[in-house]
């Protein structure tokens, strides 16, 4: 059977190739749903290498799947979209994810050209997601209104699709910021949820009647202090974030305010933290407005799940990084305040997300630049191309799927009550 170190070699001789699409796509900055022209771009490579595709997937997202058919079947998970300049000016792959759409590419053309699938009993399905970044609601929510897709974010809407049924793991990789360490193996991923209260009392004259009125500033305010008491609730390794601003007092000095709008994100590291801080933020507010006589109408809006890891695939993920870099330039387990829709598919599915350094200036910022293309590039897609390697051959590297009918019936239920 073929080795690594051939598949490896695969890599090597497209390196040029390789670099020049990371460019071309990197120069391809488009907002999520609206990634058109790197759609197009990769439905020309998959024709020109001859590999079956569904595009339009939730609008702008495509599969290309290689291999046996009702094989083992691993996803490698890459994002498509772009950010806004801070400038205006335009856009940009402000968080890296046109290398991520590279690396996809490098690996499914190495398994093609080493014909590797052939001697196994595996698929491997490639998976270019649209809109990961949580942004541009208006735009998306009128995608939403017009039935053109029912979430806001392209792995939520694949995942309704049925697009991930059968699959057994799920491979993705993300750049980080870091600059010490190669590879980063075994981050977390905040899950969040956006909360919205609305504080309703009564208006008076400040000056000649404020008895009558009922000041729905002063329920949020009391809100406010229960929620930064709610955060001493939780140990620190829970990541628990609450950080309630109010977006509107509503009235002015002459008036009781009537309306008062509290907005929060509650991010947590894992689902039962982010649940359990939801249900007591949700006391805390509707508690302190009837505590004042107030009504408190609390609407959600569900973000990303928090990413939890497949410690199996990655010791193998580790072992893949070793060939590329010494133990000290790997990190391992850091703890990020960063989410991402690959959380989502974390929840159904066993799931991974490594992360490859190799970018200067700062990530969601006009200063982002790739600036060390070996690590982006090669190594990363060597990584991601060993990894593979080593569930298609080896059985015991294989995780599998379970209750994937329940927890997805469970998750579309989930988010559709917050959506
Ligand atoms: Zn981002
Ligand atoms: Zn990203």
């Amino acid at each position: 059977m073929i080795t690594k170190e051939d598949l490896h070699s695969y890599v090597e001789i497209e390196r040029k190739e390789i670099i020049k699409r990371g460019d071309d796509f990197f120069q391809c900055a488009e907002l999520g749903f609206c990634e058109v022209q790197t759609s197009k771009k990769i439905i020309d490579l998959l024709v020109d290498w001859g590999v079956p595709y569904q595009k339009d997937v939730a609008l702008t997202g495509i599969i290309a799947t290689i291999g046996q058919e009702n094989g083992y079947h691993i996803a490698v998970v890459a994002d498509m979209d772009a950010l806004p300049k801070k400038d205006g000016s335009g856009t940009i792959h402000s968080c890296g994810h046109s290398i991520q759409t590279t690396i996809a590419l490098t690996v499914l053309k190495a398994l093609l050209d080493s014909n590797v699938l052939a001697q196994t009993d595996c698929k491997v399905s490639f998976f270019f997601t649209p809109a990961e970044e949580f942004i541009d609601f208006e735009y998306r929510d009128g995608l939403i209104a017009q039935g053109k897709v029912e979430f806001r974010s392209g792995k939520q809407n694949m995942i309704a699709l049925g697009c991930f049924d059968g699959v057994d793991c799920v491979l993705s990789a993300h750049a980080n910021g870091e600059v010490d360490t190669k590879f980063d193996v075994g981050s977390t991923l905040a899950g969040f949820m956006a909360k919205k209260a609305v504080f309703v009392g009564r208006a008076a004259h400040s000056g000649v009647a404020p008895h009558i009125g009922r000041n729905a500033l002063h329920g949020a305010t009391l809100a406010m202090s229960g929620i930064s008491f709610l955060k001493d609730q939780f140990a620190p390794d829970k990541g628990l974030r609450l950080n309630p601003v109010l977006a509107e007092c509503g009235g002015s000095v002459n008036v009781i305010p009537q309306q008062t709008v509290l907005e929060t994100y509650v991010r947590a590291n894992d689902n039962e933290t982010l649940l359990e801080a939801c249900e007591k933020v949700d006391l805390c507010l509707t508690h302190c407005a009837k505590a004042l006589e107030l009504d408190c109408v609390i609407t959600n809006t569900v973000g990303y799940l928090p990413l939890r890891q497949s410690n199996k695939i990655n010791s193998i993920v580790k072992e893949n990084m070793l060939q590329f870099c010494s133990p000290e330039e790997i990190m391992e387990n850091p703890v990020s305040g960063a989410s991402g829709d690959v959380g989502d598919l974390s929840f159904l599915i066993p799931t991974v997300q490594f992360g490859f350094s190799g970018i200067s200036g700062r990530f969601h910022d006009d200063s982002f630049q790739i600036s060390d293309l070996e690590n982006c590039y090669i190594n990363a897609a060597k990584v991601m191309l060993g990894i593979v390697y080593d569930m298609v051959k080896e059985k015991n590297n294989r995780v599998l799927t379970s209750n994937y009918k329940e927890k997805k019936e469970e998750y579309l239920s989930f988010i559709r009550k917050n959506s």
